[in-house]
């Protein structure tokens, strides 16, 4: 039986130039290959810069980990990514660009959205004067429960 989530009619190609067009993303082979392992499954993502290059190299695409890094940043300024900074040595990018928390597992590594509905932020602290908020990031941090 076939799991309800399965798409067979899905083509990461079709779903990776749809998506760098809709940013107005000059669809590069490069850019449109990156795409599709961020894209491809119609799914939202989260992935490391080194993970989607360690995917890029496995699936036999020859770019350089700061190809992988520009090409992420590009995303990013056209609105199609955003960035999940968990700490010093771990920026994520999400393929979800509405505002979201997230839990990240700390026993694993693994960023995922926190599902919650009508999410909302309520009684932020004030701007200091001369300042404005641009972004608020929650990051929920899950461990392991102690039996
Ligand atoms: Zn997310």
């Amino acid at each position: 039986m076939l799991n309800k989530f399965e798409n067979k009619n899905v083509d990461p190609n079709k779903l990776a130039n749809q998506w760098l067009s809709k940013a107005s993303v000059k669809p590069t082979k490069q850019r449109v290959k990156i795409a599709e392992y961020l894209v491809g499954n119609g799914k939202h993502k989260h992935i490391t810069a080194e993970q989607l290059f360690d995917l890029c190299r496995a699936g036999d695409i020859n770019v350089s980990l700061a190809t992988v890094y520009n090409t992420l940043h590009c995303f990013c300024s056209a609105g199609l990514l955003s960035e999940v900074i968990v700490d010093a040595n771990r920026k994520f990018f999400c393929t979800r660009v509405d505002d979201h928390p997230h839990f990240f597992w700390e026993d694993t590594g693994e960023l995922t959205d926190a599902k919650i509905d009508n999410f909302q932020i309520k009684n932020l602290p004030q701007a200091p004067k001369g300042s404005k908020i641009s972004k608020v990031d929650i990051i929920i941090r899950l461990s392991k429960e102690i039996e």
